[in-house]
């Protein structure tokens, strides 16, 4: 099931296991099934009404958290496998690693903490967390999904070191300084891969980016130079495909040829030696410059676009009225969420209240939140 896997891959025996033992999966790799329980989960079903850039409402064409998820899912394994790494984990990491993102996008994320402002905030990545370790509610046996480690520890991508102190042994990373496993590393840049190239897709095709300005960066004009040389009369919508998919896949060799070079210097004997080492899945001095050029470029051409920022003040502005309607009154929320919010608030005060109430609008999606916003406008 691994076999031919690096030794400084992560492996389900080498695994540090899960909060609550289980038995062995007897057909899977202990991964696998962690992948399969993220599959089944309903947070990851509410993906798909999730959005990344564009308000999932506003057309069937533009990517979603589901298909930015799948994308990344594809990505990182490509990575894993031509670097002789554990593709089930990567794959697992992958489909997990935006299951705690609000409603709209970082705009409703922007919001959502600084409604928390006081109440210890709110990071997506721990919200992930938070939901496969306590919120999904699926098995009797224990809360949550009850994944392995290494799944938890990927999907923990960033945190505060405050936030850190109060996770045992997954947040000793964040204070202690250490690198999670390549599988990890491998799915945090594949994240990156995707949403900047889809980015880059999903704005030419609305025509808020300008295929020209786009053309000038360095990658895509030396690709747009090829492709119009190959194929001097392709339609826009072809060209456009054919430049997104020349680029992803550049980006991608250009991570497996380079974090090979590097593993190869570094020589890593086990896992272990991974966490002590610094991060060593790197693009090349070109492609980390081209990466921070595209960046930049899809910051001022597509997130400040007008168009953009219209629907994220509208997303600033439903958060926080949700908030505040919900923490005013608990009743307002479903039944079970109401008692809990009751229960906390009992227990810790207006800290422990206003985080179900939090978990609550984080777990909606882009057009559930605008319908009870509207409901209860009126
Ligand atoms: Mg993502």
């Amino acid at each position: 099931m691994e076999d031919n896997l690096k030794p400084y891959a992560a492996s389900s025996i080498g695994s540090k296991g899960r909060v609550y033992d289980e038995n062995k999966p007897s057909e899977r790799s202990e991964f696998q099934r962690d992948r399969d329980r993220i599959i089944h989960s309903s947070a990851f079903r509410r993906l798909v009404y999730k959005t990344q850039v564009f308000v999932n409402h506003e057309g069937d064409m533009y990517r979603t958290r589901l298909t930015h998820s799948l994308e990344v899912a594809q990505i990182g394994r490509t990575i894993a496998r031509a670097l002789g790494l554990n593709e089930d984990l990567v794959e697992a990491i992958c489909l997990a690693h935006d299951l705690g993102h609000t409603p709209f996008g970082h705009a409703g994320q922007d919001a959502l903490n600084e409604c928390m402002k006081k109440f210890d905030g709110f990071e997506h990545n721990l919200q992930s967390l938070r939901l496969v370790d306590y919120l999904e509610k699926k098995y009797v046996e224990f809360p949550g999904l009850n994944l392995t480690f290494e799944t938890r520890e990927g999907i923990l991508k960033h945190c505060s070191i405050k936030n850190a102190k109060s996770l045992g042994e997954i947040g000793q990373r964040f204070i202690k300084n250490k690198r999670p496993s390549l599988e990890a590393q491998i799915a945090n840049i594949a994240d990156e891969i995707a949403y900047n190239n889809h980015d880059i897709d999903d704005g030419l095709r609305s025509k808020l980016i300008d295929i020209n300005e786009f053309c000038n960066l360095s990658l895509a004009n030396s690709e747009s130079k090829k492709i119009k040389k190959m194929y001097p009369n392709l339609s826009s919508k072809q060209f456009i495909n054919e430049i997104v998919r020349r680029m992803i896949n550049s980006f991608v060799n250009d991570i497996i040829n380079n974090s090979s070079i590097i593993i190869n210097e570094k020589n890593p004997k086990n896992i272990n030696d991974i966490r002590n080492f610094t991060q060593l899945i790197k693009y090349s001095n070109k492609y980390s410059n081209i990466n921070s050029e595209t960046k930049e470029f899809l910051h001022i051409n597509l997130y400040q676009h007008s168009k953009v920022r219209k629907m994220t003040d509208k997303a600033e502005i439903i958060i926080k009225f949700l908030f505040k309607k919900y923490s005013d009154s608990y009743k307002l929320m479903p039944k079970d969420s109401c008692l809990l919010a009751e229960k906390k608030t009992s227990e810790l005060g207006k800290v422990g209240g206003s985080r179900i109430v939090c978990d609550y609008i984080a777990g909606m999606t882009d057009r559930y939140a605008l319908e009870q916003y509207e409901k209860l406008k009126n």
